[in-house]
């Protein structure tokens, strides 16, 4: 019998990489793997990064960056983003992370600690530009560069790179959020520090935004937007598919083996699809593990069934658009506990 297994394509990774690249240059590709490389598991995916020639990873916690940093090569420039007490900040610095720095308060920390361990802390900057998460109030922007400044020149503080993050909801307000970056890069006044602020989405669709880097995480996976351009539009496809195995037959329905409590998103029931030789069948009830799908002739038990993703019917955008939702939820909710299995 097969089992719950989510197969990672790192041929349609590292094509996904170049597409990436090919998009958006000359701006620079930070890949993005925020905490788990999107649910794909973040060893062999930044491995595959690495030999592809990836020169900045997106981490976004201090654990990500230091697992990253094990693996990518040593030029590799890694930069996190949720890195905030004194022991974090002091990790960070001896493994040599880039810093992004969204408050006056972290700054003036992040400043301390490199004093007092010696290091030189590279500092990327983050004004708000509308989000209003995270990020230095642009009220606060001069006092924070002229802050930054000071530190450089004492030696503490390399000021690597001024940054934001946008929407991309609507056009017009990620304008305003870009308008407002100028502005605090202009105030800045640190040409060598590196501005980025646009992910996937205003990456390929609004060259404006690209500045020197983009930090593009989802397409480099094959996750499209949600209500945006088709797979190949964008030249990149799905790296991960779910597959199960049929573990159940009765005169009407096929019972597969992977249910709401490995991660398949129940408000799905009624509503998947998934392709059979005898044609597309829907998934009519999703539960806790297993989803009772409408038979097909030839079914047999032990079959493995692509659920979900690049080889499958429905991509995780797909799926994600038929229940309002993201293809990054769909994927993300994928239990750990499924071996990811990686195929060239
Ligand atoms: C997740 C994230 C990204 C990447 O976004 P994608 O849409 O996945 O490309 C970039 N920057 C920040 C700060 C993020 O949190």
């Amino acid at each position: 019998m097969s089992a719950k297994e989510l197969h990672i394509d790192l041929g349609a990774l590292s094509q996904n990489l170049r597409a990436v690249r090919k998009e958006i240059a000359p701006s620079r590709h930070m890949f993005v793997v925020k905490s788990e490389a999107y649910g794909q598991g973040l060893e062999r995916v930044v491995e595959v990064a690495d030999a592809e020639g990836i020169e900045w990873f997106g981490a976004f916690d201090l654990d990500t960056a230091l697992r990253t940093r094990a693996i990518a090569k040593p030029s590799a420039r890694i930069f996190a983003w949720a890195v905030y007490s004194d022991e974090e900040i002091d990790r960070a610095l001896a493994a040599d992370i880039d810093l992004g720095v969204g408050s006056l308060g972290l700054l003036e920390r992040t400043i301390s600690r490199a004093e007092a361990t010696g290091h030189t802390a590279r500092v990327h900057l983050k004004v708000d530009t509308g989000l209003r998460r995270d990020g230095i109030h642009p009220d606060e922007w001069a006092e924070a560069a002229d802050r930054a400044r000071r530190a450089q020149s004492a030696g503490t503080v390399q000021i690597a790179g001024v940054w934001s993050h946008i929407a991309e909801a609507s056009d017009h307000e990620d304008d305003l959020a870009r308008e407002e970056f100028i502005a605090a890069v202009t105030e800045l006044g640190e040409p060598g520090a590196i501005r980025h602020l646009a992910a996937s989405a205003a990456a390929f669709a609004r060259p404006e935004f690209r500045f020197d880097m983009a930090r593009v995480g989802a397409f480099g996976y094959g996750i499209r937007s949600a209500g945006g351009p088709a797979d190949d539009q964008l030249g990149v496809r799905p790296v991960a598919t779910l597959f199960a195995p049929i573990t159940h037959i009765v005169e009407d329905a096929v019972t597969i083996g992977v249910g709401s409590l490995d991660g398949l998103d129940s408000r799905l029931s009624g509503k998947l699809e998934i392709d059979t030789p005898a044609g597309p069948r829907v998934a009519r009830r999703i539960e806790h593990a297993q989803t009772i799908v409408d038979a097909w002739p030839g079914a047999t038990i032990g079959d493995s069934i692509a659920v979900l993703g690049g080889q499958a019917r429905l991509s995780a955008t797909d799926a994600a658009e038929l229940i309002d939702t993201v293809g990054e939820e769909i994927l993300l909710r994928i239990s750990p506990a499924i071996p990811r299995v990686y195929k060239r």
